[in-house]
């Protein structure tokens, strides 16, 4: 069995669905289960409803509303499924939704979680239905199956977690069967549902992880992540034009990369299918043909020394607060107050680097740094910057080459560099910089690491 799952722009328009449709239905013999992201941006107009909402803006609102409705309009047009009943039912009934929520907001003057997660799991509450509406159409038997039935969750709206035992039992006993009769079901990502029945969604980005939970469950040979670019790149392709595609890599590479700010995977999607072992490739549906990039759980026993790093990655608006205590930063406890504080107020801290009488993390969430300030500044003196970017390499074989950090900061010597971190795992070396200073630092990294020779088996060369 075969986890597929389609991005936004892979589903965006009527000539996207087709290509879609004509993926699954080459890999019909390994019986898929499709994962469907909202089209296009319809989750930020989602968003942007809610927001206009917030400020009792009804008019903008409800006409974000028609603007969403006429544009699935078009798409179900464009597809030919203008007379397919139950999709024009269900169009009216979440445009219904739509303004009943838009009012529950404007009541409230906020839009409390429970009723933000309503909101946005509409999105893929409408790609699945049509999408699974379409392969029938296109003359694969195809039923939507709603991931609230399946992906039972925590009550944690905006970032709920799995409960592994019971959405796995739904989804053996939901999609199975289906499965064994060669039925294609089709199911919203990153929407689920608490053991009341409330909907919830897992995080932004949050379909990636919707695949390989449903993967991990259901022990698939493969995940296959549909996206609309050729795989992993070596960098941002728009501030290295010369990036490459990376043919292979390990999960571990992958996660520190999605980690670090590689757009192409959800952060937290892999460790299910870390925890399987299941391959996960991230595809193009533009161009199905060519192979995208394989991540394994396999060692790459061949990683010469030709590619030391694999690919660098970054992450801008980050913000670095410095916590400096002389009386207290060697006391038993220090460093878990710092933390308990970023805890309490749910910020997650991503780079840490202590000194003799300071300790530095990086978020890249400010929602809550008032408080965070507040509490921390009882025990201690602050320094709080903002406007920087994370910029991280990462390759395996950096673990078996001595002086990487010598080399990496020679190459920027005349860059402020803030705060440098080798990971634990030591196939990572991340440090902090000026966001401005980000794009001389990605290019220039790129050019030292890329352009001598490159093995072929590891990336594209042409
Ligand atoms: N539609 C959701 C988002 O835009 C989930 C996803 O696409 O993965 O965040
Ligand atoms: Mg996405």
């Amino acid at each position: 069995m075969l986890v597929m799952k389609f991005g936004g722009t892979s589903v965006g328009s009527a000539e996207a669905m087709r290509r879609a449709g004509r993926i699954v239905q080459s890999r019909l013999a390994r019986s898929p289960i499709v994962i469907v992201s909202a089209i296009g941006q319809v989750t930020d107009v989602l968003v942007a409803i809610g927001r206009s909402a917030a400020q009792r803006d009804r008019i903008k609102a409800f006409k974000l509303i028609l603007e969403l409705s006429a544009q699935h309009r078009t798409l179900l047009h464009q597809l030919g499924l203008e007379n397919d009943a139950g999709l024009r039912t269900l169009l009216l009934e979440v445009e219904q939704q739509l303004k009943k929520l838009v009012e529950t907001i404007i009541q409230a003057g906020y839009t409390p979680k429970p009723v933000s997660d309503e909101l946005l799991s509409l999105g893929e509450l409408l790609s699945a239905h049509i999408l699974s509406r379409f392969l029938c159409s296109f003359g694969i038997d195809s039923v939507m199956i709603d991931s609230r039935k399946v992906m039972i969750t925590d009550s944690q709206f905006g970032k709920a977690q799995p409960q592994w035992d019971a959405a796995r039992e739904q989804a053996r006993k939901t999609l199975m069967p289906l499965v064994n009769r060669a039925v294609v079901p089709v199911m919203q990502g990153f929407v689920g549902a608490d053991a009341d029945g409330r909907t919830t969604t897992l995080g932004r980005g949050g379909s990636d992880y919707s695949a390989t939970l449903i993967g991990a469950m259901l022990n698939a040979a493969a995940v296959e992540i549909w996206t609309d670019v050729d795989g992993v790149l070596t960098a941002d392709p728009t501030l290295v034009p010369e990036a490459k595609r990376i043919r292979r890599m390990t999960f571990q590479e992958a996660a520190e990369l999605a980690y670090f700010g590689a757009k192409v995977l959800h952060p937290a999607s892999l460790l299910p299918a870390v925890g399987k072992n299941i391959p996960v490739s991230v595809l193009n549906s533009q161009r199905p043909e060519a192979d995208g990039t394989l991540i394994s759980p396999k060692l790459i026993e061949s990683d010469s020394k030709e590619c030391v790093v694999k690919s660098i990655a970054y992450k801008e608006d980050i913000t670095v607060v410095t916590v400096t205590s002389t009386r207290m930063l060697m006391a038993y406890g220090f460093l878990s107050s710092i933390f308990e504080i970023f805890n309490r107020y749910q910020t997650s801290v991503d780079l840490v680097t202590t000194s003799e009488v300071s300790v530095s993390v990086t978020i890249d969430q400010k929602d809550r740094l008032a408080e965070i300030q507040r509490d921390l500044s009882h025990f201690s003196q602050l320094e709080v910057q903002s406007h920087k970017a994370i910029v991280c390499l990462v390759g395996q074989r950096m673990r078996r080459t001595a002086g990487m950090p010598g080399l990496i900061f020679s190459i920027l010597s005349d860059i402020p560099i803030h705060l440098i971190s080798q990971g634990a795992s030591e196939i990572n070396i991340s440090f902090v910089v000026d966001e401005r200073d980000l794009p001389v630092v990605v290019r220039s990294l790129h050019k030292r690491f890329f352009s001598g020779p490159l093995d072929p088996e590891i990336f594209v060369v042409n």
